[in-house]
């Protein structure tokens, strides 16, 4: 039993994913030497670099680009913006994509970056020029082949472009070409992948239909809570909503609001979201506070916004019976321990939010062969993915008789285990 005091729930993100990759490891009793190598990230990048402000200003910001892992290909993982960035949170997401791409089967390694900076503190040229002078001072640790960056919190289809657009230029002619899959993510126009932009709110809503399918039950009328209206939190709630789903409270960074029993329609919400920056003062919806928002009364909770959001203090007032991780990191182990023990089951943030690297690797793909394949396709291959995924985990979930969280890590050190076996480790 895990000591679960509230000093515990505060280490540091990398500890908690230190934490659950060795519950795994031990689960499945992976060699030691994998466990050294799994356990630190191979390479830590660290840029300071300097940018012009509009007002003529010159300023130092920090840079970050971990490469967790890069075995079953290259380094893969997104860019965070955000003033929380910081060593130990890069760490732990870069490893988390390590398990993410190897769970999905895609043929990428973990990588995570990120800028300690409020985006929204900043124009649209200071963005460009931040973006740019970041992705020069990367210079070769970036690659087509190498390490291909994504969006994450904070950064968008916009930031890509002028990361591509910047590697591109800074390349001889010839390589010009194949810069364009140096970033996934990118705008339609640029490159990017058709359904890149909703690919993870759709994984997360795949992730929910297969859990449901396997309960014999459908999403039709299940009443659900979001917290994030961003890339993942909107998403989630659209393609929700378009199974059935009742989107019944949903909580950003200006606040909650809850429409029990009524729901509340995405589309309106983002059209609000757009004008007004965040939910709160929705109309057709209560304002709530962030207590009121995780006891609201839904079946289904969608953490899609930061990680530590689901805390020991809150377990108790959760009425969801089902929880799906948008967000990385959103539960901590402890909290976790209680909601298992209380019968609620959680879709952990390695399968939930799979969608987005999966259909970068898409995107990857499809540049590399300068096609361009249509929604229906995309969608469908994105199911296939992750529905194999899902059969996956519970396949390891039966076998240990173990939380979905660990079976998921499971599948995923198994296969690199396997890797590592034929390979060796060089020289
Ligand atoms: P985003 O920047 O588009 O949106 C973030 C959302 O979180 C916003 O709605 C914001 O208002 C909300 N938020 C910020 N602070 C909050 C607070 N204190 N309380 C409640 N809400 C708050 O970011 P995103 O891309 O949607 O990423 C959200 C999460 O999903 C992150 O954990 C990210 O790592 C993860 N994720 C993103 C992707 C992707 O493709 N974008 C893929 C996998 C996982």
């Amino acid at each position: 039993m895990m000591d679960l005091n509230l000093a515990s729930e505060q280490r540091s993100l990398f500890a908690t994913a230190t934490t659950q990759f060795e519950r795994a490891a031990d689960l499945i009793g992976l060699p030691d030497e994998y466990r050294t190598i799994l356990g630190s990230p191979k390479n830590e990048v660290i840029v300071n670099f300097p940018v012009t402000m509009d007002d003529g200003e010159i300023r130092l910001f920090r840079g970050y680009r971990i490469q967790h892992n890069n075995l079953l290909g290259p380094y893969k993982g997104g860019m965070r913006f955000s003033p929380e960035v910081n060593l130990d949170e890069i760490k732990a997401l870069a490893t988390w994509m390590t398990w993410k791409t190897a769970l999905s089967n895609v043929p990428f390694g973990g990588a995570k970056g990120g800028i300690t900076m409020e985006p929204r503190d900043h124009s649209q040229a200071e963005m460009s020029r931040i973006v740019r002078r970041f992705t020069h001072a990367l210079g070769d640790n970036i690659g087509p082949e190498h390490d291909i960056p994504a969006p994450d919190m904070g950064s968008n289809a916009q930031c890509m472009v002028w990361m591509m657009d910047t590697y591109a230029n800074t390349r001889s002619a010839n390589d010009r070409g194949t810069a364009k899959r140096v970033v996934t993510g990118k705008t339609v126009d640029c490159g990017g992948s058709i359904g890149r932009d909703k690919a993870t709110g759709q994984g997360v809503a795949f992730t929910l239909a297969h859990y449901f399918e396997t309960h014999d039950r459908s999403l039709d009328g299940v009443p659900v809570a979001v917290q994030g209206f961003g890339n993942v939190g909107e998403h989630s709630a659209r393609v929700l909503a378009s199974m059935g789903a009742s989107i019944e409270a949903v909580a950003d960074h200006t606040g909650a609001i809850v429409a029990p029993g009524v729901g509340i329609d995405p589309e309106a919400l983002w059209l609000h979201v757009f004008k007004a920056g965040g939910v709160a003062g929705f109309a057709e919806a209560d304002a709530a506070t962030d207590d009121e928002f995780f006891a609201a009364d839904v079946e289904v909770l969608v953490p899609a916004a930061l990680e530590n959001q689901i805390t020991v203090g809150r377990v108790a007032d959760i009425k969801a019976r089902v929880i799906a991780e948008g967000a990385n990191g959103p539960t901590t182990p402890e909290a976790e321990e209680l909601l298992v023990d209380r019968g609620i089951e959680i879709i952990p943030d390695v399968l939930a939010n799979a969608g987005g690297v999966v259909v970068s690797y898409f995107e990857w793909v499809q540049n590399k062969g300068s096609q361009q394949w249509d929604l229906a396709k995309v969608d469908e291959k994105l199911r296939t993915h992750l529905w194999s995924a899902c059969d996956a985990v519970e396949h390891m979930r039966k076998h240990y008789a173990c939380t979905r969280r660990e079976a998921a890590y499971a599948v995923a050190l198994s296969r690199l285990q396997t890797v590592y076996e034929q390979r060796g480790v060089w020289p």
